[in-house]
């Protein structure tokens, strides 16, 4: 005959050894490698490199199939300096038979960034050839050579690699009469003037109004003493890009100042501010150019055309200080550099929250807006 007790006893051995058995295939189910990558992952989002770095590493050992733990694995080496290992990694991984083609693409990339931080920059083309045979719309094989070529002043190669992207992006001329505006300018300072110029033409046969090109074909023409050339093109920034007329102010002063016709630059302004009312750089131009003339009435007109749309503007602030003593307005010369002094000084007492970017000008301890903490003493040591 049984005990009584030995039924109750039975069920809970029974039970004991069930949650053993959860418990033990629970602890098993953490140690996955899926599981592993996925917390290796989740380390590299944390920025906790040396962990994801292990992690990574007991991944790809418990399971040599997943190919994007090992890529990240390698490029995470390379980041670290470990370039050597990174090289093998990647190249292993490219190379592996039946491996899919987004996985090797990315290898490979991977690759030509491990060649180009030893400095083999050979190997690193030859890893992008191959990855562009693989796919002709790769974008960053295209990128990453034409970078290499740039690097080894290799302009026309770099050049094939940047017309072959602009195919696969389908951009419009601007960035590659960028590149050749660039490289005509490089020309043009090592003394090919002919080299330059076709350069130049390249430019606006991608891009007709093309503003780099019209910078630097105008430095050119000014530099062979060909004035009227370089004004043309100087003025044709204006004329297409008037929002970057500031950048020929400088060269357009030179050139007229040498022909003789320095007045010029005033019609230059004019046509500037019809299209561009109140624009800054344009009035403070304008008021050096009266100023140099000593019309300074003309020169204060200007700079208070800045301080009617800000008046917070401090270069016209002071500016106008400037001007008014040199009319001998003392009184108003004081008062405006007065103003311009009181604002510089609460400008330099205001703190910014760090978080919400509220302002005061109190040392506080909490922000008042966003309910930080010590977010203003940021600057404080
Ligand atoms: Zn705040």
């Amino acid at each position: 005959m049984t005990p009584g007790w030995i039924v109750p006893v039975a069920a809970v051995v029974v039970l004991l050894v069930i949650v053993a058995l959860v418990a033990t295939r629970k602890r098993g189910a953490r140690a996955t490698p899926t599981s592993l990558y996925i917390e290796a992952l989740d380390s590299l989002l944390a920025g906790d490199e040396s962990r994801a770095l292990d992690l990574l590493k007991e991944t790809v050992r418990m399971d040599s199939g997943n190919v994007a733990a090992y890529i990240k694995l390698g490029t995470l080496l390379r980041e670290r300096g470990e370039v050597g290992r990174a090289t093998r990694i990647h190249r292993e991984v490219s190379i592996r038979p039946r491996i899919d083609s987004a996985a090797c693409e990315l290898a490979l990339s991977e690759l030509a960034l491990d060649y180009t931080a030893q400095g083999n920059s050979d190997k690193a083309v030859a890893t992008l050839e191959e990855l562009r045979r693989r796919n002709r719309k790769h974008v960053f094989a295209y990128e990453a050579a034409a970078q290499l070529m740039e690097e080894r002043g290799e302009w026309d190669r770099a050049y094939e690699f940047r017309k072959e992207l602009q195919k696969v992006v389908g951009d419009n001329g601007e960035a590659l009469a960028a590149f050749q505006a660039f490289v005509g300018r490089e020309r043009a300072l090592e003394g090919d003037a002919k080299g330059a110029r076709e350069h130049f033409k390249e430019a606006f046969r991608r891009d007709k109004h093309s503003l780099p090109a019209y910078l630097f074909a105008g430095d050119l023409k000014y530099q062979q003493g060909k004035l009227e050339d370089a004004i043309d093109h100087w003025r044709n920034v204006i004329r297409h890009h008037v929002e970057h007329a500031r950048w020929v102010y400088g060269r357009l002063k030179k050139a007229y100042f040498d022909a003789g016709q320095y007045g010029k630059m005033v019609d230059i302004y004019e046509e500037v501010l019809s299209r561009r009312p109140g624009d800054v750089p344009t009035l403070l131009a304008m008021a050096d150019f009266h100023r140099k003339k000593g019309d300074l009435e003309e020169a204060e007109r200007s700079v208070s055309r800045i301080l009617e749309d800000d008046p917070e503007d401090r270069l016209a602030g002071i500016y106008l200080g400037l001007i008014q003593a040199e009319q001998g307005d003392t009184d108003r010369a004081v008062s405006a550099l007065a103003d311009f002094v009181e604002k510089e000084r609460r400008s330099r007492e205001l703190l910014v929250c760090s978080r919400c970017e509220h302002e005061t000008d109190e040392l506080l301890w909490r922000c008042p807006r966003c309910g930080g903490w010590r977010t203003f003493l940021q600057d404080e040591s």
